[in-house]
């Protein structure tokens, strides 16, 4: 483990702002080099990370590279589009600024702090890092402990490929983050849970600096009765699943069709034998929870409703079997926290009006996932609801498309990034507004006196 000491966390803050202001970040070729650099740094430790995975959170080899080591389609897209994003751009003016012409101009903020969590541990720092570096910042990162094993990958990566005085890792927990928090910096970006995202933004506005958070929360999956049956038990098997459910978009629980719930069930019963074999403990394919900690807190959950498919675990191993539960009231715990894990509550209702209050009834969730082919349906739903995302008719793909902002709403977070919207959280917009010296038009020097009329009609 390389280990920052944490008194010197100033020390750090201190080179990176000498750094920035050689002015150095602010020139694209440097940027595009950085990223390039960033890119070769990660394919050659793909070995390191893909075991670091496994050594955290058994995450099979195919999930790490699709969803951990794919973070490099992040910066193949920032590669590609940087020289554009960093272009001023021209803004209109109104005929009453005829001799004008305005721009704006996005300039870099300074030193970045990136806080991230365990479930995606690699990626979820890597991608905010990608539109720091394209935005033209320096950054300080900072791993989630509780998955160690890519945390100590992750500082040494960055440590042989960078200049600490640009980016650096800080290593470490709470009392880490609460060192790095006491610090000033020019933005900070937070993955995480909602309760520790109120703690990084009452921090923040000691200094007032500016946050992302991007947080969690009880992501529904709204299925109607107007599907493709096998195609929607694949996807949403999948997207739960995957990572043992531990994904900050998963669909946490089911809205079903009461038309259709027992066709749906039967069906996730079957995809389920099909991806991970009679017996998932013995799956390459399944991960395990994070912590015993994590473990005890999923297990609680089995105590509510009736479980119907699933539920087998093995403490020793972290292992929770995929498990759906039937009958669970809203009050109970599974239906009142995050998820988080492999247990999938199934609630039914007759009219989707029911669905929409229910989901209007709580705060407002990450994603929210729709199964129908009925277009009115579907419009009525992303007028009714607001949530960060919607993905309809699949789960959880919505993350892998650069050209869509991605971030929460109310709980689920302030913010957004990925793609272009990952280099504008880290960019300032500067407005700019040019006269010209070929006319100087007195209408609004005093003496004012005769010139109220013409105020009066160039406003109205
Ligand atoms: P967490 O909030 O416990 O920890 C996140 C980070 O905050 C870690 O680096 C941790 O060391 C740090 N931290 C913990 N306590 C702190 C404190 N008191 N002060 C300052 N920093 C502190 O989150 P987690 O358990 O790592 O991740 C799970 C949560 O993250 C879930 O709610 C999940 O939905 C959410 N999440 C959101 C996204 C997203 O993109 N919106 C992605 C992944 C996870």
């Amino acid at each position: 483990m390389i280990t920052t000491e944490l008194s010197n966390i100033g020390d750090i803050i201190q080179n990176q702002r000498q750094f920035f202001e050689t002015g150095k970040t602010k020139n694209v070729t440097f940027r595009i080099e950085q990223l390039k650099n960033l890119k070769q740094a990660i394919i050659e430790h793909e070995q390191a990370i893909v075991e670091a995975l496994k050594a955290d959170l058994h995450k099979p080899e195919l999930e790490t590279y699709l969803t951990e080591i794919g973070v490099v389609k992040e910066i193949d897209y920032a590669i590609k589009h940087l020289n554009t994003w960093t272009k001023p751009k021209k803004a209109a003016v109104s005929f009453d600024f005829f001799s004008y012409s305005a721009k704006i101009y996005p300039e870099p903020l300074g030193v970045v702090l990136i806080i991230g969590p365990w479930n995606y541990p690699f990626q979820l720092i890597i991608s905010p890092l990608v539109g720091a570096i394209a935005a033209g910042n320096c950054a300080i990162i900072k791993p989630s402990e509780i998955a160690s094993h890519t945390s100590d990958v992750i500082a040494k990566i960055i440590a042989k490929h960078f200049d600490p005085a640009y980016i650096a890792v800080v290593e470490g927990g709470v009392e880490a983050s609460e060192k790095l928090l006491a610090e000033k910096f020019d933005h900070i970006f937070f993955t995480g849970g909602t309760a520790i995202g109120k703690i990084i933004m009452a921090a923040a506005a000691k200094y007032l600096t500016p946050v992302t958070l991007e947080l969690g929360g009880k992501s529904p999956c709204i299925v109607d009765s107007d599907i493709n049956l096998e195609y929607t038990v694949r996807r949403i098997t999948w997207g739960k699943f995957i990572n043992a459910g531990q994904t900050c978009i998963a669909p946490d629980y089911l809205l079903v069709n009461q038309k259709i719930k027992q066709d749906l069930i039967d069906g996730l019963r079957k995809c389920l034998k099909e991806f991970y074999g009679d017996n998932p403990i013995s799956s390459p394919d399944y991960a395990r929870i994070i912590s015993q900690k994590h473990f005890d807190r999923l297990v609680n959950f089995l105590k509510d409703g009736e479980v119907i498919i699933g539920g087998e675990n093995q403490p020793s191993e972290r292992y929770i079997a995929p498990t759906v539960i039937d009958n669970v009231s809203l009050k109970d715990s599974v239906m009142q926290e995050e998820i988080f894990g492999p247990i999938l509550p199934i609630i039914e209702y007759t009219d989707i009006a029911e669905a929409i209050a229910l989901i209007n009834s709580r705060p407002k969730p990450l994603a929210l996932y729709l199964f129908s082919q009925n277009k009115n349906l579907q419009k009525r739903v992303l007028q009714e609801t607001s949530s960060g995302g919607v993905c309809i008719n699949d789960t959880v793909m919505q993350v892998g498309v650069s050209s869509l902002p991605f971030g929460g709403v109310g709980d689920s977070g302030i913010g957004n990034y990925h793609g272009k919207a990952s280099f504008d959280t880290f960019s300032h917009n500067k407005s700019v507004l040019q006269n010209s010296f070929w006319l100087d038009l007195k209408w609004r020097y005093a003496p004012y006196e005769g010139k109220l009329p013409l105020i009066k009609k160039l406003l109205g």
